[in-house]
């Protein structure tokens, strides 16, 4: 007698492994590991949420009918184009059981998100990396290694963990040199941050093309990451299909209600905005004055490597964990330099400088 085996490709899959959010024995915990927004959620977004508690016993609108409307008024964009999803990671899911399969390969950048290739496993198709420049995607090295089996490309833009991003008219060349019948996947997440006039979420490439999709998410600016929200904005022939292998009822009301009431309250979201401005490049000039390299970044959160050949980054993480500060480690993303520290409230970062200080100058 055998027990069951799962399908090929499934046992090959690493776990992902969330930002930590517990310590042993601090009292207060600091968690910069998960890009979550260091405000929180809006005050309305709440409200809407508790509102449905006596309304539990009711399945959700399986079409998230206002939830798309308010998506579609906030962004410019059309509703019957948007879906919905529990996390933009749902949708990054789906897409893979739609178009790729065994024997196929799925297209990301080196330092990409990792829930690409543990989507491409799960549905026993090969996860295929391209090399980066300068921890940047890298329109060229995608392109060159893009084969017959290519069915979909993933682009985080801005990526995580780096924080660069390529500008509108590099993922337009990108789309341009793809063959037709390649996904193009823009895993736009952090896309409520970025304030460069040569960059764009990807909307106008969804909506002139059959082939690119744009991923969005609630968990990042919104913070509403414990609900589990996110949207695709697609070709109408990519929607259709999106619509046929979700699950009917596959995002809770609670969270739509939070989700519109977040995306109405932009008084809240230029607030986020704001702090984001003010305090990512605050940290950036803090570590690089200790001799710490902080990659340029257009997201929540910096990348920051240590020298070779000087205190590294697996010691400084130790360190902050002593006094409950959680960091990401980024030896699962190949980049066993350096940490990522998400831009949380000031009160936080002030910490987080005093304490990497106190490591650096340390003997
Ligand atoms: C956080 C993150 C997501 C996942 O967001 P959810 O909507 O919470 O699933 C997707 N892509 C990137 C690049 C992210 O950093």
């Amino acid at each position: 007698m055998t027990a069951p085996i799962a399908r090929p490709g499934i046992m090959d899959i690493s776990p992902y492994v969330g930002g930590e959010s517990k310590l042993a024995d601090a009292q207060r915990i600091i968690k910069l590991s998960s890009n979550e927004g260091a405000l929180g959620p809006s005050p309305r977004a709440m409200e809407a949420y508790k509102a449905l508690a006596g309304e539990l016993h009711r399945y959700p609108d399986g079409g998230c009918t206002e939830l798309r409307r308010a998506i579609a008024e906030r962004y410019g964009l059309d509703a019957d184009r948007i879906v919905c999803g529990a996390g933009s990671d749902e949708l990054i899911g789906l897409l893979c059981k739609a178009y790729a399969g065994p024997g196929d390969e799925v297209l990301y950048s080196q330092y990409g998100f990792l829930m690409y290739p543990i989507s491409a496993k799960a549905v026993g198709a090969t996860p295929v990396t391209a090399p980066e420049v300068e921890l940047r995607t890298s329109v060229d090295n995608l392109l060159a290694a893009v084969t017959e089996r290519t069915k979909i490309v993933f682009v985080a833009n801005p990526n995580n963990p780096t924080g660069t991003y390529i500008s509108a008219e590099e993922m337009k060349r990108l789309r341009d040199g793809l063959p037709s019948h390649v996904l193009l996947v823009i895993d736009a997440a952090y896309a409520e941050f970025v304030g460069r006039n040569d960059y764009s979420a990807g909307e106008e490439l969804v909506e002139s093309t059959d082939n690119t999709v744009m991923t969005r998410t609630f968990s990042k600016m919104y913070a509403l990451g414990g609900l589990r929200l996110g949207w695709a904005y697609c070709p109408a022939n990519v929607a259709d299909v999106l619509q046929r292998v979700r699950n009917p009822f596959n995002v809770p009301a609670p969270a739509q209600a939070a989700g519109v009431a977040a995306l109405r309250d932009t008084a809240f979201a230029d607030l986020c905005r704001a702090h984001n401005d003010v305090w990512l490049p605050w940290l950036a000039e803090q570590l690089t004055a200790l001799g710490l390299e902080a990659v340029p970044s257009v997201a929540n959160f910096l990348l920051v490597r240590f020298p070779a050949g000087g205190k590294d980054a697996q010691a400084a993480d130790a360190f902050l964990r002593k006094r409950g500060i959680i960091v990401r480690a980024m030896a699962g993303y190949g980049l066993p330099d350096s940490l990522r520290i998400t831009i949380g409230r000031d009160d936080e970062l002030k910490l987080v400088v005093e304490a990497l200080t106190e490591f650096m100058e340390q003997s």
